[in-house]
């Protein structure tokens, strides 16, 4: 087999990851990292699909033995006077690699436990090694300066976080307008204040001038941050950081509340906390990941598995292109496609958030400042499902922004707790009777549908990839599409199901001879969330008996929890 030889800068998770992938597929690989581990890094809450990678990669062990908080969910005082709501991250254990939680880590452990297993590979790390250029002229390699020698490789994957040599050299970065906040944050001895299902959850709570996150980590101590308009800056120069963290913190009485008298133990440490995104992430013979790519405000706890996931995902394209030359287009527009697809269901659920949010803080000038309340506010702009509402309904299209804000609540709908009152007491078995409704109003509405349409006249397979998620090999698979070029990614077909789509353009099909069919062919397991995505994805719409339009209510989704990791 050919061997890649790599470069990765940075040895935060992005870097490692990558390093751990490639070694795996068999390429030669080397780190090259600025500082020296352990070092401090922000960034503490989990997902569970970060769990199943570093399951994947062969670390359960290690990860076990180190002893981090279980997560089992993120519990959201989101809005005055709201009832908390839990997005609780159980679900059936389908793979030993599926996790029904996460961990909450301190970040220099963590970093530090994945660095060693690197190096315990065989895999070469330089510490103390700064990354200062990096000269893609060359087609058939790629040199970068590094300490007072020069290295050459035929890939280069740019893992450096927000420093990221390669975005400066590229000009690639965008930062986006409206979510330009500023973080501080320190940390409490506070013993965990819960037992029961609040125990190891992430607390996210709004307050009038911004929002605060509360982490459990080992050894009784909190991480308590504060997410705040950058306009803040001024405060904190005037006051300085630690009067200005306190004085804000104290304003926001839910969460002191749950700290009781906990002692602050640690500095105060304050950040940017700007979002931006690249005008691409990869090309040639480079992949940006991780934050050295994109950054999205901290809200959902997403950074280390953007991080993880596209290194996973850059490392499996440079194994694909390595094997196969001739698809290197092909693969750069995927890892492009899939991973920007993956950063804004971030983006779109911060966006949902901050809305909602904005509607219970009235007098509040950080969150009226976030809300989406027009048409053609640039950050619907970039959401195709939402040019696509528009087009449903061209009489009325601020319609559109009630439903962006029904997504969220959708999702609040199905978390919220009956009970006020945060206790040992609280219960995430109380949620149940909402899922149950959720499914059931879904189920019911899809089995109205006597007539299903497909939208153009051709039912296309187009090629696309997916990584296989035990051999982390990019495996090419086909999707569905029309003429139009629309096409829906999640879930890989065969002929067989585009010849029962075919058949939906030509006769009648409802919903459930829809589901029968695809059942039969072998696709019982997602049949019904095919449908569903090949609806979001404005492939197929569903009418009744009377020939009214069914609408299926929309959720916020994103990779990284559920049964189904992207990688
Ligand atoms: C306020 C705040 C709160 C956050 N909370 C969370 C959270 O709860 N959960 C979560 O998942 N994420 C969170 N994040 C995001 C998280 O910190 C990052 O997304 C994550 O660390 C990205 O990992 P990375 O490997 O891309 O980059 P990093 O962890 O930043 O690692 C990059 C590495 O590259 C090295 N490097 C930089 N430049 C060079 C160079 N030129 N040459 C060689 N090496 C170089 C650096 O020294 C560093 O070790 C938060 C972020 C902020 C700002």
């Amino acid at each position: 087999m050919k061997r890649a030889k790599v470069t990765v800068i940075g040895a935060g998770p992005a870097g490692c990851v990558a390093a751990l992938t490639l070694h795996k597929l068999g390429h030669e690989v080397v780190v090259y990292e600025k500082g020296r581990f352990p070092r401090y890094r922000v960034g503490e809450s989990f997902l569970p699909g970060t769990l199943s990678i570093l399951n994947r990669l062969g670390l359960q062990e290690k990860i076990d033995a180190a002893g981090f908080v279980e997560k089992p969910s993120a519990t959201f005082l989101w809005g005055q006077d709201q009832a908390p709501w839990t997005f609780s991250f159980a679900t059936p254990k389908t793979a030993p690699w599926v996790f029904g939680h996460a961990i909450q880590v301190k970040r220099e452990e963590f970093d530090a436990l994945l660095l060693g297993e690197v190096r315990e590979r065989g895999i070469p790390v330089f510490e103390d090694a700064a990354v200062t250029d990096v000269d893609l002229s060359d087609p058939d390699r790629v040199t970068l300066k590094v300490l007072s020698g020069v290295v050459e490789s035929d890939y280069v994957i740019d893992a450096g976080g927000s420093g990221s040599p390669l975005a400066r050299r590229l000009k690639v970065r965008r930062y986006d307008e409206f979510y330009k906040n500023f973080a501080v944050w320190s940390y409490f001895r506070c013993k965990q204040p819960f037992e029961g299902d609040l125990k190891g959850t992430t607390f996210s709570i709004t307050f009038e001038h911004g929002w605060v996150w509360m982490i459990p980590l080992k050894g009784d101590v909190y991480s308590v941050g504060l997410v705040v308009d950058r306009s803040a800056a001024a405060e904190v120069k005037k006051l300085g950081p630690e009067r200005f963290y306190r004085e804000t913190l104290a304003k926001a009485v839910r969460a002191t509340a749950i700290l009781g008298d906990a002692e602050m133990i640690d500095e105060v440490r304050i950040v940017h906390d700007w979002s931006y995104d690249s005008e691409r992430f990869s090309g040639d013979r480079y992949f940006l990941c991780g934050d050295a790519a994109c950054f999205t405000d901290p809200l959902f706890s997403q950074g280390v598995h953007l991080a993880t996931q596209s290194a996973v995902s850059a490392a499996s394209a440079i194994d694909r292109i390595t094997r196969h030359e001739d698809e290197r287009d092909e693969v750069h527009a995927w890892y492009n496609r899939s991973y920007r697809e993956t950063y804004e269901q971030y983006h779109e659920f911060l966006a949902s958030f901050y809305t909602f949010a904005s509607f219970t803080e009235p007098e509040s000038e950080f969150w009226l400042k976030r809300r989406i309340s027009e048409s053609d506010d640039a950050r619907l702009n970039r959401l195709k499902w939402f040019d696509r509402l528009i087009q449903d309904d061209p009489e009325n299209p601020t319609a559109s922004v009630a439903d962006f804000r029904d997504r969220a609540s959708t999702m609040i709908a199905i978390g919220r707790h009956q009970r006020k009152e945060l206790s040992d007491e609280f219960s995430e078995k109380e949620l149940n009777v909402a899922r149950v409704r959720w499914i059931s109003d879904l189920t019911k509405q899809l089995n109205r549908i006597t007539r299903l349409k497909w939208t153009g006249d051709e039912v296309l397979l187009k090629p696309y990839y997916k990584v296989e998620p035990l051999s982390f090999r990019l495996e090419r698979k086909q999707v569905l599409a029309n003429e139009d070029g629309l096409d829906m990614i999640k879930f890989p077909v065969e002929e067989e199901q585009r010849e029962i789509f075919q058949l939906v353009t030509k006769e009648t099909v409802g919903y459930k001879s829809l589901i029968k069919q695809l059942n039969d062919s072998g696709k019982q397991e997602v049949s019904s969330q095919i449908v569903i995505r090949l609806m979001e994805a404005g492939l197929l719409s569903g009418y009744d008996k009377a020939d009214n339009r069914v609408i299926i209510q929309d959720r916020l989704r994103f990779d990284g929890v559920g049964v189904e990791y992207e990688v």
